[in-house]
């Protein structure tokens, strides 16, 4: 087949789209000088704190440290257990293991892919001191069971929002249910600085400062020089705060584009494709268009054929990666059995809806 390649993930094409914006952001980044700490940290974190619906934004270096610091800041450490989903990235793991907790892994729901609230329940135990809510793929994980679950239980609900800029459920905005959330906005997110970036949400002012504080080596209340409690650097560059104010300006844009394309490929997908379910509450930003294929080999070596991106969202589960496993306590079936047959197909906010069609007709030509 001789097509125009379609890549997974248009990069390039979302910043050259919107180029003229980036360059001005940069610009007076460079041309003001305040590389560390600069006024436009304050305008983002202010801009993505209204966006989400909360009070407080703390503007840190990348994702997993935003969900490290949430743990840290709530005083999860050694002895404690954090309940999380095995199909997520390891990130989400990594985070709690950073704080010397241990992550219990449980499965996910077979329609959606998102953490299973029975699974959650089920998990609770003496030692348990939160939950984490990973909103996977852009859908938000079923909070209106969880919160009520966790606070139930005295348990802090963490949300991992990084799949999940501007997604709701039950009309509430990922980042604004949760004690606090953590985003990514790492290049290929919805919401991607140029580099690694990320951020904590929260509406509690107490968990802000003292994630604030941690954040920036432990500074706080007398000055540069007087560290209170011992902290890292974890800072929120200027350059990136300025260029996600200006691509923040485009995000609902890009998701409604995202979500149309969805409903494309939920039109066109053959009939043994199974895209992932959408919880009725659930309005997802569709980070990624997952679908559960018969026979994922055959499928992705037509695609390769045909020139058509695509990715596996996660090949291996967190409960049986290497770095992992001592912390698995038997099999989580569900998960183990997507990992087995997904596959993420291109979504961009670029791409158009003859790319679409051309992706599914490959697909077609497959199950034929
Ligand atoms: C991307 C991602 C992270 C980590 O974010 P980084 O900015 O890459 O550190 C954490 N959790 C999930 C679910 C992610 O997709």
């Amino acid at each position: 087949m001789t097509r125009h390649p379609i890549p997974f993930l248009d990069l390039a094409g979302v910043t050259e789209s919107l180029r003229d914006e980036l360059d001005l952001a940069w610009k007076s980044v460079v041309a003001h000088g305040g590389f560390i700490g600069g006024p436009e940290v304050g305008e983002f974190e202010e801009q993505f704190a209204d966006y989400c619906g909360t009070r407080h934004c703390v503007g840190v270096a990348n994702g997993t440290d935003a969900l490290e610091l949430i743990l840290a800041g709530l005083g999860v450490g050694p002895g404690d257990e954090v309940v999380v989903p095995a199909n997520t990235f390891v990130a989400t793991a990594e985070a709690v293991c950073a704080t010397g907790a241990r992550p219990r892994f449980v499965d996910v729901l077979p329609d959606t892919l998102e953490v299973d609230p029975d699974a959650v329940a089920a998990a609770i135990g003496p030692r348990t001191v939160a939950v984490m809510a990973v909103h996977l793929f852009g859908q938000m994980a079923d909070v209106g069971r969880l919160a009520p679950l966790a606070a139930r239980h005295g348990l802090a609900l963490v949300e991992d929002a990084a799949q999940a800029h501007g997604a709701r459920f039950g009309g509430r905005r990922a980042g604004s249910v949760g004690v606090a959330a953590a985003f990514s906005f790492y290049p290929g997110k919805n919401l991607g600085a140029l580099g690694d970036a990320g951020a904590v949400v929260t509406d509690d002012p107490d968990l802000s400062a003292r994630i604030r504080q941690l954040a920036n080596h432990g500074r706080g209340g007398g000055g540069h020089h007087l560290h209170q409690v011992p902290g890292r650097n974890s800072r929120l560059d200027t350059l990136q705060a300025a260029v996600l104010s200006a691509k923040l300006l485009h995000l609902d844009r890009h998701n409604r584009h995202r979500s149309a394309l969805m409903d494309r490929y939920l039109h066109h997908l053959p009939l043994d494709h199974r895209p992932l379910a959408q919880h009725r509450l659930a309005e997802s930003v569709h980070h990624l268009a997952v679908v559960q294929v018969p026979d994922r080999e055959a499928t992705t070596r037509a695609l390769d054929a045909a020139g058509i991106g695509w990715g596996i969202h996660y090949p291996v589960p967190c409960h049986l990666q290497p770095a992992l496993a001592g912390f698995a306590d038997g099999p989580l079936p569900v998960a183990e059995h997507a990992a087995r047959h997904i596959l993420s197909l291109p979504m961009s906010p670029t791409m158009t809806a003859d790319q679409v069609d051309t992706v599914c007709a490959v697909l077609g030509q497959v199950t034929r």
